[in-house]
């Protein structure tokens, strides 16, 4: 019990920090954390690594009609953004103002509130992102 509460804060930490990790035989980049490379095809070394939050649009897409627990915030955007260190995330796009979001882009992460359970409910967290 107490080990799986562990686990899930360790990797809450990873999720609001966004940390992934690295090979160190071929460099590539992979958030969420993974233990084997994809690339490389066998266990290497992998090292963590603080990924900067800066990327641009991959894709894109506005939310109309939400899921139960984001009925708040619709209409929303919601896009895949290529990290510059490679990984592509999704997330929520927060503060764009008039301005579009389009392919392309450029964004960085913020720290926000996701959703809340009912009025005194417990409050989620997570990274979105907001144009630069
Ligand atoms: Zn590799």
């Amino acid at each position: 019990m107490e080990r799986a509460s562990a686990s899930l804060w360790r990797r809450i930490n990873e999720r609001y920090n966004l940390v992934g990790n690295k090979c160190e035989n071929c460099g590539k980049i992979y958030f969420p954390k993974r233990i084997v490379c994809r690339q490389c095809g066998r266990k290497t070394k992998m090292r963590e690594e603080k990924l900067s939050g800066n990327g641009k649009v991959y894709a894109v897409t506005k939310i109309r009609v939400p899921a139960q627990a984001f009925k708040d915030s619709a209409p929303y955007t919601v896009a895949v953004v290529e990290l510059e260190e490679g990984p592509r995330v999704e997330g929520h796009v927060v503060d764009a103002g008039n301005g579009e979001v389009k392919i392309g882009t450029k964004v960085h992460s913020v720290f926000r509130k996701m959703h809340a359970d009912g009025e005194e409910g417990l409050i989620y967290y997570h990274f979105k992102f907001e144009p630069v």
